[in-house]
């Protein structure tokens, strides 16, 4: 069995989301996006899918790289790519590795029969979802006071949620970030979906010591169930300082680069309380699953950042928590469900009492819509 060849297929959709300077996904006026789908071809007249991949990197290294092996050689290959290859290492990006990465499960997933958690050791068929809102703005009708937070926010619990995180105001935004509109934010949700929904922060590194440890003496007091990622996470020693400050659960590090070795270091060192890991930072569900081991050999919950199908797929496996699944990230004027038009049926649909069922088709559960696809396909040579 082997490997023959890797394709990167890009196809056009009709988007409502842009992004701002910083990178903050919006709202926006209807344009053409694209999007990517990585195929890895075998020998078995079986291939392994995964949305994503840089057609460029695929074709110049990826596909020399892999042609020729065993596509269940998962690890082999991940370690070629990510160790033996560290010299390309900027070019082949954490994504990269996890969109390769989740193709060959993809693969063995639909060369088995099998939903992907299923061969990685199936614990549960159903994760709690909570609501994680897009970043405050200043759009009409969008995130733009402490009062839409909450309106928003029983919306959210109206429609089945029964957690929602918030994500506040950031740069490009003048004024932001501001602890006290933050908090203002917090205390207006809290309010306004009562004591039994549960609540989460996110203040996507934006704040120092003081700024962090007085936000979350705050949502402490309102009784929020964890404060994430409020400072720049390349300073492990702010966070130890925090994280002993605080009762509130801190959870990080999202972004810190450095995969399972950083992780475990943030572990040994008690920077946080609640560790967070994903597919697309992790390099794939080989190396999260590395990393749910350790998180359950130290004692350590272990959140997943994103639904996406390999996250859903690795929560499926995990007998400890993740407790959640991400689901979002949500807007008043947009419509989350609608977000994939090149699946069948979205990846993770939630029932009314706010749980999502792990996909248990074959692979990585997906159902991908080859017509929308084709119709929509484009030829572009610069890996778009
Ligand atoms: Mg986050």
């Amino acid at each position: 069995m082997k490997i023959v060849d890797v394709e990167t297929i890009t196809f056009k959709y009709k988007s409502r989301i842009g992004f701002d300077i910083a990178g903050h996904a919006h709202p926006a006026e209807e344009h053409t996006a694209y999007q990517t789908l990585t195929r890895i071809v075998t020998d078995e007249g079986i291939d392994g899918y995964c949305f994503g991949g840089d057609k460029r990197i695929n074709e110049r290294i990826i596909k020399p790289a892999i042609v020729g092996m065993n596509p269940l050689d998962r690890e082999r290959i991940w370690q070629y790519l990510y160790r033996d290859l560290q010299g390309s290492r900027q070019l082949i990006s954490s994504e990269q590795l996890a969109v390769i990465d989740m193709a060959l499960w993809d693969f063995a997933g639909r060369y088995f029969n099998a939903p992907v958690c299923k061969l990685l050791g199936g614990y549960r068929d159903k994760v709690k979802a909570y609501a994680s809102t897009m970043v405050g703005d200043e759009i009409e009708g969008g995130l733009n006071s402490p009062e839409a937070y909450a309106e928003f926010a029983e919306d959210l619990v109206k429609s089945g949620y029964k957690a929602i995180k918030l994500h506040t105001w950031f740069p490009p935004i003048k004024w932001a970030p501001n602890p006290e509109m933050d908090m203002a934010a917090c205390r207006a949700v809290r309010e306004a979906v009562g004591d039994d929904v549960t609540l989460m922060l996110d203040c996507y590194h934006c704040y120092n010591r003081e700024e962090a440890l007085r936000i979350g003496r705050e949502i402490e007091n309102l009784n929020f169930y964890w404060l994430e990622e409020p400072m720049d996470e390349n300073n492990i020693s702010a966070y130890i300082w925090l994280a002993d400050k605080l009762e509130i659960p801190i959870l990080a590090p999202e972004t810190a680069e450095g995969k399972i070795w950083v992780r475990l270091n943030w572990i040994l060192n008690g920077a946080a309380d609640i560790i967070r890991g994903g597919v697309m930072r992790m390099g794939g569900i080989t190396p999260l699953m590395k990393l749910v081991h350790i998180c359950e050999a130290f004692g350590v919950r272990l959140e997943l950042h994103g639904a996406h199908p390999g996250n859903l797929q690795v929560l499926g496996a995990m007998g400890i928590p993740g407790e959640y699944v991400e689901r979002g990230l949500l807007h008043p004027l947009l419509d989350y469900e609608s977000r994939t038009p090149w699946l069948k049926e979205i990846i993770d649909p939630m029932d009314s009492e706010g749980y999502v069922y792990i996909p248990q088709k074959p692979g990585l559960g997906m159902e991908i819509n080859w017509s929308f696809i084709e119709e929509n396909r484009v030829e572009v040579d610069d890996g778009k």
